[in-house]
């Protein structure tokens, strides 16, 4: 599905990313931990298209066609989406009229959906205007679920959302991943940002990164990965890292 190779990437004319190799195959969900500033979501703005994020060296390939120059739309209209980590407020577009424009899905699927997230009252509201963290989370899932894109990126799901709500976010994830289904019928794949780790018990993971100044500076199992990073520290990370190369 999404394949990068030797990719660096500079922001503002500082290099925020240094030969970043990742593999994500179709069916298979990717989590990224890494500390604040290590260039998490620099990653998957770049990989959106976002104009700000500039390729200095290495490619992007989606769905076997190198989307590196591609601008923004085309990538989305190839299937790549984003839940943002801290989306704008659209003041007087209300949330259901944006639903209508970018949908795929059949306008019922999308009550269904905004009522499994409990967020119908929020369907007339102007489009993430004075919302709360946990809202502003409801709202960007549901968008993803209205576009139906086969490779989404989540950026900090979980940040800012009531403890009892995690539960819900990441079996609704894991779905729009289609981690529910039986391995030989999954289609889609994902990229998920996360400090916290207690959403990943509700979402089927198959590989970790640890992304540290700017680097992957380990792989591996997410359970191995997360409780390394408990007991350890991100600076484990970057020992095993110096010491591999
Ligand atoms: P993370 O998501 O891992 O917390 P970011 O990717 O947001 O980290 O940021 C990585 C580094 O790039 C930081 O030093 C940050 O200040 C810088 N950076 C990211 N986006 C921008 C931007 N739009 N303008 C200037 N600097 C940026
Ligand atoms: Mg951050
Ligand atoms: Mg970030």
């Amino acid at each position: 599905m999404l394949s990068i190779e030797n990719l660096s990437v500079k922001v503002e004319d500082k290099i925020v990313l240094k030969d970043i190799n990742l593999n994500i195959n179709i069916g298979e969900v990717h989590v990224l931990f890494g500390p604040n500033g290590a260039g998490k979501s620099t990653l998957i703005n770049t990989i959106i298209g976002n104009p700000k994020y500039k390729v200095v060296e290495g490619s992007i390939y989606f769905k076997g066609r190198d989307i590196t120059d591609m601008p923004i739309y085309e990538r989305a209209k190839l299937g790549i989406g984003l839940a943002y980590q801290n989306p704008p407020g659209v003041p007087g577009v209300k949330l259901r009229d944006l639903l209508k424009i970018i949908s795929k899905v059949k306008w019922e699927e999308i009550e269904r959906m905004a009522e499994i997230l409990n967020f119908k009252d929020f369907l007339d509201r102007d489009t993430n205007v004075g919302f709360s963290g946990g809202e502003v989370k409801r709202s960007e899932i549901l968008q993803i679920f209205a576009q139906n894109p086969d490779f989404i990126m989540f950026d900090e799901p979980d940040s800012g959302v009531d403890v009892e709500k995690i539960k819900l976010l990441g079996r609704v994830i894991n779905h729009l991943l289609d981690k529910d289904k039986k391995p030989a019928d999954r289609k889609k794949s994902g990229l998920i940002i996360t400090h916290m780790g207690h959403i990943l018990e509700f979402i089927n993971v198959d590989r970790a990164h640890v992304l540290y100044n700017g680097i992957i500076a380990c792989s591996g199992g997410p359970e191995e990965m997360l409780n390394t990073i408990i007991k350890y520290g991100y600076e484990r990370c970057i020992v095993c890292y110096q010491k591999r190369n």
